[in-house]
């Protein structure tokens, strides 16, 4: 049957990639589909150091290019499509995309995680203009400004400390006074001399005209607001965005359990759909890493070669 697939993989980050190269290196005819850039968050990332066995300056741009390779290398076929819809509970299961219609034995699902808004005026209007959410993209055009991060996890310490390369000095804004972050990051941000810290605080609207001229930072304690303005000789405010992601789930609340926005899996990634698979920040987990989300993407992939053989499809 034409557009018939063994696996049809949605998403093409790390555990999309890696449950397409387990899944042709078996031999079963596989379809990655993509809706934009390939890798996910990790292309955002200027420095792998984290994951086992990768060269000295890995970036993430250059580990998810390999990965893409060795995909292919083994058959995977990949589209850069949108899914508009699914049949999850049909057996073969039904995909559409804005441009085709696919079947598919088996689906894994790896449709990762968006960025997350702070959802203040101003922020969309200076998206691009001011406000970023990739440091790696963005970080040299803050050369030379004072920078302000705005977020308490390991993504926004970790970026602020890749920011100072650029900028002349870099403060963290949180919500909080207690950081989410690893305490070994938070340890090396609080010894860079370029680093201060705004705790208990808020931006709630941002202001200017071309460029971010000024920004008003609401105290989360006390209630009280104050607007920050630029720096002697500075024209235009650079502000960094990282306070974690929301879960690409739209396409499937009404077909498969899902849990505060994330998809519920046991150990072997098989969701409540039988045939039907959930790899990486999609689902339900504690470690959101690209290493949990490789292992995802293998435990689906021969999960799902288990399916098709056991139920002779
Ligand atoms: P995260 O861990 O969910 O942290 C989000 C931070 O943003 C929290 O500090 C949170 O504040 C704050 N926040 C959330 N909503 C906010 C809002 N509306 N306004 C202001 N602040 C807000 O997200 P992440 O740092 O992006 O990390 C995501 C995942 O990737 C985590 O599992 C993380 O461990 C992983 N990661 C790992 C590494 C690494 O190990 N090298 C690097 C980057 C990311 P509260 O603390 O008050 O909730």
């Amino acid at each position: 049957m034409e557009n018939l697939y063994d696996v049809i993989i949605i998403g093409a980050g790390p555990a999309g990639l890696s449950a397409g190269l387990y899944a042709s290196r078996a031999k079963l005819n596989t379809l990655i589909i993509e809706k934009g850039i390939d890798g996910g968050q990790i292309v955002g990332t200027d420095s792998v150091d984290n994951y086992p066995g990768a060269p000295e300056n890995t970036t993430g741009p250059s580990l998810v290019a390999r990965m893409v390779e060795q995909a292919k290398e083994f058959g995977a076929k990949k589209v850069m499509e949108e899914v508009t819809e699914v049949d999850l509970k049909s057996q073969p299961k039904i995909i559409k995309t804005n441009q085709n219609e696919y079947q598919a034995k088996s689906v894994i699902i790896a449709s990762g995680a968006s960025h997350r808004f702070i959802g203040a005026p101003g922020e969309e209007e200076f998206s691009g203009r001011g406000i970023s959410y990739c440091a790696t993209c963005d970080g040299p055009f803050a050369e030379g400004l004072h920078v302000y991060v705005i977020g308490g996890g390991d993504a926004a310490v970790e970026e602020s400390l890749f920011l100072t390369k650029y900028a002349s000095k870099v403060t963290i804004i949180h919500r909080r006074d207690e950081f989410k972050a690893a305490k070994s990051i938070v340890e090396k941000a609080k010894e860079n001399e370029k680093i201060d810290f705004m705790f208990n605080s808020q931006v709630v609207e941002i202001k200017g005209d071309k460029f971010i001229e000024s920004f008003i930072v609401k105290d989360t304690i006390s209630g009280e607001e104050r607007e920050i303005g630029l720096d002697e000789g500075q024209k235009r405010h650079s502000i960094f965005v990282f306070i974690g992601y929301i879960p690409n789930t739209g396409l499937f609340t009404d077909q498969i359990d899902i849990v505060n926005g994330y998809i519920m899996t046991n150990e072997q990634c098989e969701t409540s759909i039988p045939g039907v698979y959930a790899v990486g920040d999609v689902r339900v987990k504690n470690v959101r890493q690209v290493v949990t989300a490789t292992g995802d993407g293998a435990t689906a992939a021969v999960t799902a070669e288990k399916f098709i053989e056991t139920n002779d499809l």
